[in-house]
C-alpha cells in the first residue's frame, strides 16, 4: 500500500488521503505556482499508526527516507549536512482545516553542528541561530509537550534584560544563550537531550503529529464542529523557505477577498524578517498587506496576480499563507477562506455577477444556518450615541453583543449554563477557549490582529469579536481589566460592536437587522429554485409582519391559545374552563368570541390572500387555571364562588399525564361549544375582512391531535355545518378548508382513512417526536445530554428531525394520505420546519410547505433552494 505521495503525485481531489494542506500544496504545484517541494504521508498511515498503538512500522519508515532522498536530489542539498543542510517543515493536515489544533515544526534538521554551517553558508549567523532556537522551541512543544510559554518567558527575559522591544533585536550571542537555556529547560523537564540526529528528529516529529490527532484540544474542536474522530491527519514534509533572513524576507497570510465584509480586495497581513506563525501569534504587530507594495513592490504584484489565479482555479475565496525568502515569493498553503455570513452572501453574489460561478453554485455557497447572524440585532443608533465608549480595537468579527464579563473560559461557560449573557475577555485566545467562545455572546481580546486566533475562530463561528484592544490591560488571574483609571471585574456588563471594533461599558440596547441588497438578491435566486413553499408559525400580527418581510408565503400555524393568556380575557377563559354546565360554558365563550374574532381579523388583514392556518384549541385546559393565591381569589370573586369551591374544581381538572390527556380534538369532542366558538370567530373574521378590504382571504381551519378517522369526521361535520351557515347568511363566498395535524403516530399509520375528511395535513413534529419516542419534550432535558454524549442520539430529535423513525411516519403519512387524495396539501409546522437538514427531508418526501418561526423564514428559503438544486 502506498502511504506517501510527493507534490507531483497529489491533487485537490485527494484531500481525504493527503489532508487539505497536502492536497492543495500538490494542486498549487500542478498549476505552476511557486511551492517549495515536499511530500505528504497519508491519513491512512496515521490511522494505521494509531491502531498499532502509536508505532511507525518499518516499511513506512523506509519509505519516508526514500522520499527524503528524492527531496534531497530536487533541492540539491543533504538533510543533516554540516555545511549546507536541507531543512524541513513537518506539518499536520487534516481533511477539514482545523485552525490551531494540530502543530507544525519548522527548521527541522538543524543541530549544534549544522547551525554553524548554515550560519556560514547564509553568511547570516543571526538567521541560523534564530532558526535553531525556533526549532528547539517548536520541537519541545509539539513532540515533548512542554508548554510554549515557558520558552517565551525565557525569550522575554532576555529581551527585558537587554531593553529590547522586538525579537529582531536579539543578536547572535543572545540567541546562542537562549538556545542553551532552551536545551537546559528540555533536560530539566524531560531528562533527555534535544535530539541531534536529523533522522531521529524527523521520525519523532511525524509521530508527534500523528499522535496530536487525539489530543484533547483536537477532540474538542471536532466535537464542536461535528467532525468524525476516525479520519486521521496527514503529515506534510516540506523543504523550508526562510522569511527570517533579513528585511527582504518575510511571511504573511492573506485572503483573496475581505473575509469580514466580502469586499473584492485582497486582505491580509505580513511581517518582514519573520518566520512561521509570528504574524498570527501577535508577537509583533503585523502590517497591512497593502503596505507590502512599498517594501517589496515586485513581490506585491506577483502576490496579487497569484490571488487572482487561485480564485479562478478554485472558484472561491482563498485563505493563503506565504513566505518571502530574499525577494522570492513562495506559497505555503491555500484553503477555502472562512468568512462571516455577510461576506459569504456578498462573495457568492459578486462571484456570480463576475461570471466566476453560476447561480446555483452561488446559492449553495451560503450555509443556511449562518444566515442567522444577518437576521439578528444591531445596536440602536440613539442608544449608541448615549453609550459609554471605553476603547476601540479591531473589528474582528461583526455583530453586537452585550453581557457580563468573564475571564476564564470555564467560568464563562458556567455562567452561560446559569442563564447569563456573557462576554469572554482574554489577553488572547487559544484553542482551550473554543468552548467559551462558542457559548458566549462575544469575545474581547487585548492582543492580536485580524488574523489572531480569536479573530479567525470568532468569524468562523459567526461570533461578535473585538480583538487587539491595546488600551485595555487584562489581568486574567485577578479577573479584572483596567482602562485608564477604571476597573472592570468579573460580572460587570460591557457591550461589543464587532462591526466597528468598539467596546462600551454597560448594556447597550439592540435593534432588528437590516438586510443587504445582496442578501435580497440571493433570496430571490433561491425562490427561483425551491419547490417547497415557506410558511411561518405566527400567533399575532407583529410576528406575522416580521415573517412577511422575510418572505413568508402564508401562516402554517397560528396557535389560538396564545391569545387566551392576555390579561383582558384570561378570566373569561378561566370561567369557561371551570364551568360545570354547557350553559355556563357558553356564557363564558360568548364573552371570548369578540376577542377571538378581532385577533383573527388582524391576522387576515396582514395576510391578505395568503393562507392563514389556524389551529383550534390544543393544550390541556388546566394550563390556563390560576396558580397564585391572589389570582385564585380574584377568579373566585368574579365567579361568585368560594375559594374552596374553586380549588375543588381545579383539583378535579388536574391530570396525571396532561400531554396525553384531555387536550386537542378531545376537547372539541367533549365540549363542542369551544370549537364552535372558535370556528365562528374565524369564519366571521374572514368574511368581515373580505367585505371591508376586498382581499380574497383564505381560512384554513386545523384540528389538532387527531388519532382516529371518526374524531375528524365528527369535528369536520360540525365545522362545515357552522361555516356554511355563516357564509350563507353573509351572502358572500369564502375560500376556506378544514384539515388536520398529523402528530399522533396512529394518524400517520392510518393517514389514508384520515385523509377522507381532511383538505390538508400538517405534521406537528414536536408532538409526533415525543409520542414516537415516548418521552416528553419538557422532561427530556434531564437525560438528553447523556444520550448525546453516549451517541445514542447524534442530534437532539426535537431540534433535528429523526429521519429514520419519525421521518418514516412522515413518509407513510404522505404516501397514504395522497393515496386517498392525490393532491392533498401537506406541510410541517413543528420546530423542524426551520432546520436545514429536516427541510431537506421534507423536500425529498414531497411536502408542499414547511412552516417555521419568523426569523427562520430566510434560512428555510435558502435551505429549500439548496435541496432543490
Ligand atoms: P497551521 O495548520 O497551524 O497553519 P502550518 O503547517 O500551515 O500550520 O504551518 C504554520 C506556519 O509555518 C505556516 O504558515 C508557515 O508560515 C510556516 N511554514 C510551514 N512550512 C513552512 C516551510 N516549508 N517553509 C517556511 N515556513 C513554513
Ligand atoms: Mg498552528
Ligand atoms: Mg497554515
Amino acid at each position: 500500500q502506498k502511504f506517501i505521495y510527493n507534490f507531483q503525485e497529489g491533487k485537490t481531489e485527494m484531500k481525504a488521503l493527503l489532508g487539505g494542506k497536502g492536497a492543495n500544496l500538490a494542486e498549487m504545484n500542478k498549476i505552476g505556482l511557486p511551492v517549495p517541494p515536499g511530500f505528504t504521508i497519508t491519513t491512512e498511515a496515521c490511522i494505521r499508526y494509531l491502531e498499532m498503538g502509536e508505532k511507525l512500522d518499518e516499511n513506512l519508515q523506509k519509505s519516508i527516507f526514500e522520499y527524503l532522498e528524492e527531496l534531497e536530489k530536487e533541492n540539491n542539498k543533504k538533510f543533516g549536512d554540516l555545511k549546507d543542510p536541507l531543512l524541513l517543515s513537518v506539518r499536520s493536515g487534516a481533511v477539514t482545516s482545523m485552525p490551531g489544533m494540530m502543530d507544525t515544526i519548522l527548521n527541522l534538521g538543524l543541530n549544534d553542528k549544522s547551525v554553524k554551517g548554515l550560519a556560514k553558508k547564509a553568511s547570516n549567523p543571526r538567521f541560523a541561530y534564530d532558526s535553531y532556537r525556533r526549532l528547539i522551541q517548536m520541537f519541545a512543544n509539539v513532540v515533548l509537550d512542554i508548554p510554549g510559554y515557558e520558552f517565551d518567558n525565557l525569550l522575554e527575559k532576555k529581551k527585558e534584560k537587554n531593553d529590547y522591544n522586538n525579537d529582531t533585536e536579539l543578536n547572535v550571542d543572545d540567541l546562542k544563550e537562549i538556545i542553551e537555556e532552551y536545551k537546559s529547560l528540555i533536560k530539566e523537564r524531560e531528562q533527555i537531550e534535544f535530539p541531534q540526529k536529523p533522522g531521529e528528529q524527523l521520525l519523532m516529529a511525524v509521530k508527534a503529529v500523528f499522535s496530536s490527532w487525539n489530543n484533547p484540544r483536537a477532540r474538542s474542536y471536532r466535537n464542536i464542529n461535528d467532525i468524525p474522530h476516525d479520519l486521521g491527519t496527514a503529515v506534510t514534509v516540506q523543504t523550508m523557505v526562510f522569511g527570517n533572513i533579513g528585511e527582504n524576507s518575510g511571511t504573511g497570510v492573506a485572503f483573496t477577498r475581505n473575509p469580514a465584509t466580502g469586499e473584492n480586495k485582497v486582505f491580509g497581513e505580513f511581517l518582514l524578517n519573520a518566520q512561521g506563525e509570528d504574524v498570527v501569534a501577535g508577537i509583533r504587530t503585523p502590517k497591512d498587506i497593502n503596505e507590502l507594495e512599498k517594501f517589496l513592490p515586485e513581490v506585491y504584484t506577483e502576490l496579487m496576480e497569484i490571488t487572482r489565479i487561485l480564485e479562478k482555479h478554485y472558484e472561491d475565496m482563498q485563505d493563503i499563507e506565504f513566505t518571502i525568502q530574499e525577494g522570492n515569493l513562495y506559497l505555503l498553503q491555500t484553503r477555502t477562506g472562512k468568512r462571516t455570513a455577510d461576506a459569504a452572501v456578498k462573495i457568492a453574489v459578486d462571484m456570480k455577477d463576475e461570471g466566476l460561478i453560476d447561480k446555483k453554485t452561488a446559492i449553495l455557497r451560503v450555509d443556511p444556518e449562518d444566515i442567522n447572524q444577518l437576521l439578528h440585532p444591531n445596536f440602536k443608533e440613539d442608544e449608541l450615541k448615549k453609550a459609554d465608549l471605553l476603547a476601540i480595537g479591531l473589528a474582528a468579527s461583526p455583530g453586537a453583543a452585550t453581557g457580563k464579563i468573564y475571564f476564564r473560559s470555564e467560568d464563562a461557560v458556567q455562567a452561560v449554563t446559569d442563564g447569563e449573557d456573557v462576554i469572554l475577555v482574554r489577553k488572547e485566545t487559544s484553542p482551550e477557549d473554543i468552548e467559551g467562545m462558542a457559548k458566549t455572546n462575544g469575545v474581547l481580546t487585548s492582543r492580536g490582529g485580524m488574523t489572531s486566533h480569536a479573530a479567525v475562530v470568532a468569524r468562523g463561528m459567526g461570533k461578535c469579536c473585538v480583538a487587539g484592544v491595546g488600551d485595555i490591560k487584562v489581568d486574567e488571574a485577578a479577573k479584572k481589566f483596567y482602562i485608564d483609571d477604571r476597573v472592570f471585574k468579573e460580572g460587570d456588563y460591557i457591550s461589543l460592536n464587532g462591526s466597528l471594533g468598539e467596546v462600551y461599558a454597560g448594556i447597550v440596547e439592540t435593534t432588528d437587522a437590516h438586510l443587504s441588497d445582496n442578501f435580497k438578491k440571493l433570496m430571490q435566486w433561491s425562490d427561483q429554485y425551491r419547490k417547497l413553499k415557506i410558511y411561518t408559525n405566527a400567533d399575532n400580527q407583529k410576528d406575522a409582519v416580521i415573517a412577511l418581510n422575510f418572505g413568508a408565503e402564508g401562516i402554517g400555524l397560528c396557535r389560538t391559545e396564545h391569545m387566551f393568556f392576555d390579561s383582558s380575557r384570561i378570566n373569561s377563559v378561566r370561567e369557561m374552563i371551570v364551568a360545570n354546565t354547557s350553559k355556563k360554558r357558553k356564557k363564558a365563550l360568548d364573552k371570548l368570541f369578540p376577542y377571538q374574532k378581532d385577533d383573527f381579523k388582524e391576522l387576515f388583514k396582514v395576510m391578505e390572500a395568503k393562507d392563514l392556518t389556524i389551529r383550534l384549541l390544543d393544550p390541556p385546559l388546566h394550563e390556563f387555571l390560576p396558580q397564585e393565591e391572589s389570582e385564585i381569589k380574584s377568579l373566585a370573586d368574579e365567579l361568585s364562588i368560594s375559594i374552596q369551591e374553586l380549588k375543588t374544581i381545579t383539583e378535579e381538572l388536574a391530570e396525571v399525564n396532561p400531554m396525553l390527556g384531555h387536550r386537542g380534538c378531545r376537547l372539541g369532542i367533549s365540549y363542542p361549544e369551544i370549537y364552535k366558538m372558535q370556528v365562528k370567530a374565524i369564519i366571521s373574521a374572514a368574511l368581515e375582512v373580505k367585505a371591508e378590504k376586498g382581499y380574497d382571504v383564505k381560512a384554513d381551519i386545523m384540528i389538532p391531535l387527531i388519532g382516529t378517522e371518526k374524531e375528524l369526521a365528527i369535528l369536520r361535520e360540525q365545522t362545515l355545518e357552522l361555516a356554511e351557515e355563516l357564509i350563507a347568511k353573509s351572502d358572500a363566498e369564502l375560500n376556506y378548508s378544514i384539515g388536520t395535524m398529523i402528530e399522533i403516530p396512529r394518524a400517520a399509520l392510518l393517514a389514508d382513512e384520515i385523509a377522507k375528511h381532511a383538505d390538508f395535513f400538517s405534521f406537528g413534529t414536536n408532538d409526533l417526536t415525543q409520542m414516537t419516542y415516548g418521552f416528553s419534550r419538557d422532561d427530556s432535558g434531564r437525560f438528553i445530554n447523556h444520550y448525546l454524549e453516549q451517541e445514542i442520539f447524534k442530534k437532539d430529535p426535537f431540534t433535528v428531525l429523526d429521519q429514520s423513525g419519525v421521518g418514516k411516519l412522515l413518509k407513510m403519512g404522505v404516501e397514504l394520505g395522497r393515496k386517498t387524495k392525490e393532491d392533498l396539501k401537506i406541510g410541517i409546522c413543528g420546530e423542524h420546519g426551520g432546520e436545514p437538514a429536516s427541510i431537506d427531508f421534507c423536500h425529498k418526501i414531497a411536502l408542499d410547505y414547511v412552516s417555521c418561526s419568523p426569523y427562520r423564514v430566510p434560512i428555510a428559503r435558502l435551505a429549500a433552494a439548496q435541496s432543490a438544486i
